[in-house]
C-alpha cells in the first residue's frame, strides 16, 4: 500500500500515520520530522530547510523532492509506505507520481483530513512533540501520563518552534494556496478520499480504515 496523507497543519496526519504504519507494518515518511531531525543535527540540509519551516513557508520544492525520492530508495519502503506531509505542491505531486510510474509501483490512496482553522489552531498551539520517536501530544486533547515525559520512550516532549499562533495563520495561508489544488489533483486520478477529522482521534482512525478499504476496493 502506497498512501499519502494530505490536509492543513493540525488535521491529525501524523497521528493517523502512526496508526497506520502499526496496523499495516508500514513505514512512514514525515517530511517535517525529517527536515526537523537535519536542522537538530545542522546538517547542510537541515539549515537550508529550517529558515523557511520558522517563518512557516514551504521549503524549496526540489529540496523536498530530492530528499523524498531518495527515502523511497530504501529497501523498506518496497512493500509500500506512508507519505506525511508530501507532496504539498502540484510541482512535487508530479515528481513523485513520476518516479513511482518510472519504478512500477503507483500511488494507492491518498487521504484527504478535514478541519477547520480554528480547530486547527486550537490543536497546534496545545501540541507537544517527542523529538526521539516523533509521538504526538496534546495539552488538551491527549495528555502524557507523566506531563513532559513522553509515554512510551520517556524523552522529554517539546513544544514546536512553529506552533505559535502567528506562525500557524502563516501555514494555514500557505497550505490553501499551495497545497488545497492537490485535493482536485488526485481527485480527478480517482486516487482521493476526503476524512472529516473533527472528531476524537479513535473516530478519525474508523474513518480513515474505512475510506482506504473503499479505495483499496476501487482499485482492485
Ligand atoms: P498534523 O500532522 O496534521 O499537523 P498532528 O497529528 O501532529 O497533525 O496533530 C496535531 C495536534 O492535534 C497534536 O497535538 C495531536 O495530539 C492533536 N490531535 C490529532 N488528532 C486529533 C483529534 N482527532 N482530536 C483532537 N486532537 C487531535
Ligand atoms: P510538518 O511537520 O508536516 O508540519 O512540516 C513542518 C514544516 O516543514 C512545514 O511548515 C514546511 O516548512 C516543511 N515541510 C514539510 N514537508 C514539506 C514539503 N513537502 N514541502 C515543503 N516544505 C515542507
Amino acid at each position: 500500500m502506497r498512501i499519502v496523507l494530505l490536509g492543513p497543519p493540525g488535521a491529525g496526519k501524523g497521528t493517523q500515520a502512526r496508526r497506520l504504519s502499526e496496523r499495516y507494518g508500514l513505514p512512514v515518511i514525515g517530511t517535517g520530522d525529517i527536515f526537523r531531525d537535519h536542522a537538530a543535527r545542522g546538517t547542510a540540509l537541515g539549515l537550508a530547510a529550517k529558515e523557511y519551516m520558522d517563518r512557516g513557508d514551504y521549503v524549496p520544492d526540489h529540496i523536498a523532492v530530492n530528499m523524498v525520492l531518495e527515502r523511497l530508495d530504501q529497501p523498506d519502503t518496497r512493500e509500500g509506505f506512508i507519505l506525511d506531509g508530501f507532496p504539498r505542491t502540484v510541482a512535487q505531486a508530479q515528481a513523485l507520481e513520476g518516479a513511482l510510474a518510472a519504478g512500477g509501483r503507483p500511488l494507492s490512496a491518498v487521504l484527504n483530513f478535514k478541519i477547520g482553522d480554528e480547530v486547527a489552531v486550537k490543536r497546534l498551539t496545545g501540541r507537544l512533540v517527542c523529538p526521539n520517536c516523533k509521538r504526538v501530544y496534546n495539552l488538551n486533547f491527549k495528555r502524557p501520563r507523566v506531563e513532559g515525559i513522553c509515554d512510551v520512550c520517556g524523552h522529554r516532549l517539546e513544544a514546536r518552534s512553529d506552533d505559535d499562533e502567528a506562525t500557524i495563520r502563516r501555514r494555514l495561508l500557505v497550505y490553501r494556496k499551495e497545497t488545497q489544488p492537490l485535493v482536485l489533483y488526485f481527485w480527478e486520478r480517482g486516487l482521493l478520499r476526503d476524512i472529516d477529522a473533527e472528531a476524537p482521534e479513535e473516530v478519525v482512525a474508523d474513518r480513515t480504515i474505512e475510506a482506504l478499504s473503499d479505495l483499496l476496493d476501487l482499485e482492485a
